[in-house]
């Protein structure tokens, strides 16, 4: 037999790659914008004519093309933007691939005009089917201006494989607004048929979202920054208020490129919580700066998939930044208590300072210092451990007082009141109010917080859980907690087992802040406890801690120091049934929201559900 297999010519192999690389009029956009930025242009316009099938029209002001340039760009694989295969992990333009041209060109009419700086005249090229037809000098604007005539004429299953007008030209908005988006030093116009869609004038990040969102997304934006060695996190999420039914308004940018990815997208919501319902999706606009060499660089054209080296680190940082972000900019309940209470008894004596609950932000937290937690726990806040054990040594020593003063004084200002909520006629309610804040306590269970858009209620046990649960954390970090002396060394006996476990975990236990011997077979002499015990029952607490230990330690496997941080959280909280005062409450509020993650207990349950005031009204049929 005769030898059969031939080289395809370059038309058939460019019109093969096309059907890859060009799937619609949108992805020659794309192309096209890109090619624009990569030239270093700043002023682009784009011109369509019936949605991209009769005319795509890219018309840009960078450094143009000379000649031979010009010439060659329609080659398959003619590439000004690298040069070695070295140069894949260094990337910093748009296209390398040197195969959007060529494609193009095999696929349609091109017209391209181009000039560089210097030279009185250009170069005009006409391509049809991967023929020249026709090339000439020309005058034309410094920059390069390429016109897509008839997409799909030679191949007429895809042309007719199109959708409608309004589909594709939707899809044209979207990589317009994709590319525009991350790119704010640059100026785009957009015209359809003649019509001004959209003229976006150089501005700063959030100008840019507005130019293409319009003037109302504005007040809906907060910011979010963050930057880490292993990657870089600006830019916006929309406030929960404005959380929408549909995945609306979701961008991701990496090195300036858009990209999908579900994962990182969990991240966010993951992020806003107990913010917005299970129907709701938040909004971001979110510009991620990793080092080329970190990410997947083989970037199909098409494709908006990207591989990172490190994903689950960077799902920690864009979390904690969403986090932080709410936080600081009020959405976190803490921040947005409602100033003017509608009861105005003060219960906190005149000589008292309330100050205003803040949020504390870890400059310094970097998540990558240690290996010992899940990503969702900061344990590199050096500041926390300290502060909240001093709020909680009061909170601690509040409980062994009676609070009968505090009811008391409750009753004295209560002919005050305008109006006298009878919360389920329950005495031990010791709701309390002051003028900055309202914060009544349920059923000596949860405390009821007012907001300005709604109502917290904050499960006390799971609160303070989380609350020691970070605390305990950090002390596993800095390797030492901080140690109250007992008056009288107690001495405790365990079961065997327990006492072998307690002696197989004694480093730990004591990091978390116990100070004790081994004396005999399982007797312990206990001279320390974490500072915010007190004088709490000890053995009880340890007890409850190895109890824990044990049932995490079979049913969830967890890392040894995050089991015993949990357990002893667990162990040492406060309990349901606790009555609380004005001033435990705050502390513990306030302590929660200074915690990484406030809403949650690590293993998912809430801490806290928000009550919305508008779903409040509505439910009152307002
Ligand atoms: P790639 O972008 O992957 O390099 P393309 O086929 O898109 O491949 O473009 C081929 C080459 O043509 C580019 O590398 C660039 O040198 C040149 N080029 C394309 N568009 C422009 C433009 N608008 N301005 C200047 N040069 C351009
Ligand atoms: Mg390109």
């Amino acid at each position: 037999m005769s030898d059969i297999i031939k080289l395809l010519p370059d038309a058939v192999a460019n019109q093969i790659a096309a059907g890859e690389v060009i799937q619609r009029p949108a992805s020659a956009v794309k192309e096209l914008l890109e090619n624009a930025i990569d030239a270093g242009s700043d002023n682009i316009s784009l011109v369509i004519k019936d949605a991209g099938k009769a005319l795509i029209q890219v018309i840009d002001n960078g450094f143009g093309m000379s000649e031979t340039d010009a010439r060659l760009s329609f080659e398959r694989h003619a590439t000004s933007k690298i040069a070695t295969a070295d140069d894949l992990f260094n990337l910093n333009t748009k296209g390398f691939r040197g195969e959007a041209l060529a494609s193009i060109a095999a696929i349609a009419q091109v017209e391209l005009k181009t000039r560089v700086e210097g030279n009185d005249l250009g170069t005009q090229i006409l391509i049809e089917g991967s023929q020249v037809k026709e090339q000439e000098l020309c005058s034309t604007a410094k920059g390069t201006s390429f016109s897509i005539k008839n997409l799909f004429f030679n191949v007429p299953a895809r042309r007719n494989f199109l959708k409608s007008n309004p589909v594709e030209i939707k899809h044209i908005i979207e990589e317009f607004q994709r590319v525009a988006m991350v790119h704010a030093d640059i100026s785009f116009s957009m015209y359809n048929n003649g019509n001004e869609v959209f003229n976006l004038k150089k501005g700063s990040f959030r100008q840019r979202i507005v130019g293409i969102f319009g003037d109302k997304v504005n007040q809906k934006l907060v910011p979010v920054e963050e930057n880490t060695d292993i990657v870089s996190v600006v830019g916006f999420v929309g406030k929960p208020e404005f959380a929408k039914k549909t995945r609306g308004e979701q961008y991701f940018f990496v090195n300036d490129r858009f990209i999908k990815n579900a994962y990182l997208n969990h991240a966010v919501n993951n992020a806003f919580d107990q913010l917005l319902s299970k129907d709701q999706h938040p909004s971001y606009f979110l510009k991620l700066t990793i080092d080329p060499a970190k990410i997947d660089i083989n970037i199909h054209p098409t494709k908006t998939e990207i591989k990172f080296e490190d994903e689950r680190s960077i799902y920690a940082i864009i979390r904690t930044a969403v986090k932080q972000a709410l936080g600081k900019h009020n959405i976190s309940p803490t921040l947005d208590f409602e100033q003017e209470s509608s009861f105005n008894v003060p219960l906190m004596k005149s000589s008292d300072t309330i100050k205003a609950p803040t949020i504390k932000v870890n400059q310094d937290y970097n998540p990558f210092e240690t290996k010992t937690v899940s990503p969702s726990v900061n344990t590199n806040n050096r500041s926390f451990a300290k502060q909240s054990t001093e709020k909680w040594e009061s909170l601690y020593s509040d409980f062994e007082k009676d609070t009968s003063e505090i009811i008391e004084h409750k009753q004295e200002k209560e002919e005050q009141k305008v109006i006298s909520p009878d919360w389920d006629n329950e005495e031990s309610s010791s709701f309390v109010e002051s003028d900055k804040q309202t914060l009544i306590q349920l059923h000596s269970k949860y405390i009821l917080a007012q907001l300005k858009t709604g109502s917290l209620i904050i499960d006390q046990e799971r609160a303070h859980t989380r609350i020691l649960f970070e605390s305990y954390i950090q002390n596993f970090a800095k390797g030492q907690g901080i140690t109250q002396q007992l008056l009288f060394p107690e001495t405790l006996d365990f079961t065997t087992a327990d006492a072998e476990l307690l002696n197989e975990l004694q480093t730990e236990i004591k990091q978390l802040g116990f100070d004790f011997e081994k004396m005999g077979k399982s007797s312990f002499v206990v001279s320390g406890v974490p500072v915010e015990l007190k004088e709490q029952n000890v053995k009880k607490i340890i007890e409850g801690l190895l109890e824990q230990f044990k049932l995490n330690e079979s049913e969830l496997k967890l890392k040894k120091h995050e089991n015993l941080a949990i357990s002893m959280a667990r162990s040492a909280s406060v309990k349901t049934g606790k009555k609380l005062s004005y001033e435990e409450m705050k502390a513990l509020v306030d302590e929660l929201f200074s915690c990484e993650m406030p809403y949650s207990l690590p293993n998912g349950k809430p801490t806290t559900i928000t009550l919305n005031l508008e779903d409040l009204n509505q439910q009152f049929d307002y």
